[in-house]
């Protein structure tokens, strides 16, 4: 029931309206008996400068940026976690005393959702497809989270290479190895944890993956696809038929959002019920 004290929150994007996000924040609300009500709302390009200051002038708790405003956000903002500025793009913000602080809690959330599902990055070698803003990110969070090694592979070599430069310069170490898409032959042959970060196999082009080889699933150990719609990707597939265990996105999505949840709310939301939100969702987009 909103009343006078219901506190506000909600997604500045461009769509929105595709969003699990209410879904998520409402529920989580609901069942932690928060009063607390979340809403999207469209934002044009031009125009975000104006919706963080309105955001703020309507005592707005707290925001979750999605595309395209991640980075067109920061400049408005009071103060960035450290992460969040290494990686240039936020996707959450908290209100403090004069302002909006961002965080990136896709990848804090990523990182959530790998150990749930029994998957650390310390000391790990590890293949990341895509060299676009989430694989960008994800090749920085290996870098922070004791990784040993990343083998970047993407379409355009260029982009690979010059993210490989900027992770590689900030890290102080050689980290991440840029290679084109074609060029897997090159990653020395044994199983790695693989991160699906394209958009190839994205819904509706679900019969599409961005490497078709079997030669390459054979390098895979488990194979993370942060698409989650479709539930089972191509990708996820061809990885199981190479004998690896695959997931989807749906976990990175549910805990960037109970990480988001906790800040607003200072409060902490334990396994089970991140757990119990996964499932709701899961079955939703089952459906
Ligand atoms: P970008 O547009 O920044 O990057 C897209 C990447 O996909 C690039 O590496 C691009 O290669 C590659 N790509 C696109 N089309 C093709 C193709 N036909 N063949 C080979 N490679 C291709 O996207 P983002 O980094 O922002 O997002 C990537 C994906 O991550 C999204 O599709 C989304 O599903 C997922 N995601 C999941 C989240 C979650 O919570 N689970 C959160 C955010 C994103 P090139 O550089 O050569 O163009």
């Amino acid at each position: 029931m909103v009343d006078g004290k219901t506190k506000v929150c909600g997604l500045i994007g461009n769509p929105v309206e595709h969003s699990i996000s209410p879904q998520i924040h409402n529920t989580l609300a609901k069942m932690l008996g928060i009063n607390m009500i979340y809403v999207p709302f469209r934002v044009e390009e031009s125009l975000v400068e104006e919706a963080l200051k309105g955001a703020w002038a309507l005592s707005i708790n707290g925001l979750n940026v999605t595309v395209p405003h991640k980075s067109a956000v920061i400049p408005f903002l009071k103060d960035v976690d450290p992460l969040a500025a290494k990686i240039g793009a936020v996707n959450t913000l908290v209100r403090m005393e004069d302002g909006f602080k961002g965080y990136n809690t896709d990848m804090t959330g990523l990182l959530r959702a790998m150990k749930s599902d029994g998957i650390n990055l310390e000391g790990e070698e590890v293949i990341i497809i895509g060299a676009g803003g989430v694989a960008r990110a994800v090749a920085y969070l290996c870098a922070e989270n004791g990784g040993k090694r990343v083998y970047m592979l993407n379409r355009s070599l260029e982009k690979a290479q010059a993210v490989a430069g900027e992770v590689n310069g900030n890290a102080g170490r050689e980290i991440v190895v840029p290679l084109a898409l074609t060029e897997y032959d090159k990653i020395p042959e044994k199983r790695y944890l693989t991160i699906q970060a394209t958009s190839v196999g994205l819904y509706p082009d679900t019969e599409k993956a961005p490497v078709e080889d079997a030669a390459f699933y054979s390098r895979v150990k488990t194979g993370y696809d942060l698409i989650y719609t479709p539930a089972k990707t191509r990708f996820m597939r061809l990885c199981n038929e190479a004998g690896a265990s695959a997931y989807n996105g749906l976990k990175m999505l549910i805990y960037q959002g109970v990480e988001a949840f906790e800040k607003w709310n200072q409060t902490e939301i334990t396994e089970e019920m991140a757990l119990e939100i996964y499932g709701i969702q899961k079955k939703n987009m089952e459906k």
